[in-house]
């Protein structure tokens, strides 16, 4: 069994910020910034692509609450939503969301600030294509 399910079969005790049938919220251990919280469906699910659309509502639904008790509890001035499936940072392989409070000159870096080269219109059709194909 996974270490998170073992967290919500409480074998293991966790810092539980919120419950309800189909998800839990816990503080990370590691606390990357004050209030890293995670949350989990709490039927074991390894990542994105295994979590049904039925698994997925109540989770979501949960998240909004959360991130706006974390924000009222610590005032970031930010709150950064991160999923990582497979390689190179899932770590645990039961999907969760990290919920990251952020704050000034907290250290935390995370590279999504690339700026746009030009756009080539060819491509990004190619881009779009591919993936719309497998959404039909
Ligand atoms: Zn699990």
């Amino acid at each position: 069994m996974c270490v998170f399910c073992k967290i919500v079969n409480k074998e293991i005790p966790a810092y539980i910020l919120y419950e309800d049938e189909a998800v839990l919220g816990f503080l990370d251990i590691s606390q990357v910034t004050v209030g890293h919280t995670l949350v989990i469906p709490k039927k074991h699910v390894a990542n994105i692509y295994e979590l049904t659309e039925e698994e997925s509502i109540p989770l979501f639904k949960a998240i909004p609450k959360i991130a706006t008790a974390l924000k009222k509890a610590f005032n970031p001035i930010g709150l950064n939503m991160i999923n990582n499936n497979d390689r190179p940072l899932q770590s645990v392989f039961h999907f969760h969301v990290h919920l990251i409070p952020r704050y000034e000159n907290d250290g935390m870096y995370i590279g999504l600030d690339k700026a746009p080269g030009t756009i080539d219109h060819d491509h990004f059709l190619s881009l779009k294509d591919k993936v719309t194909q497998q959404l039909k």
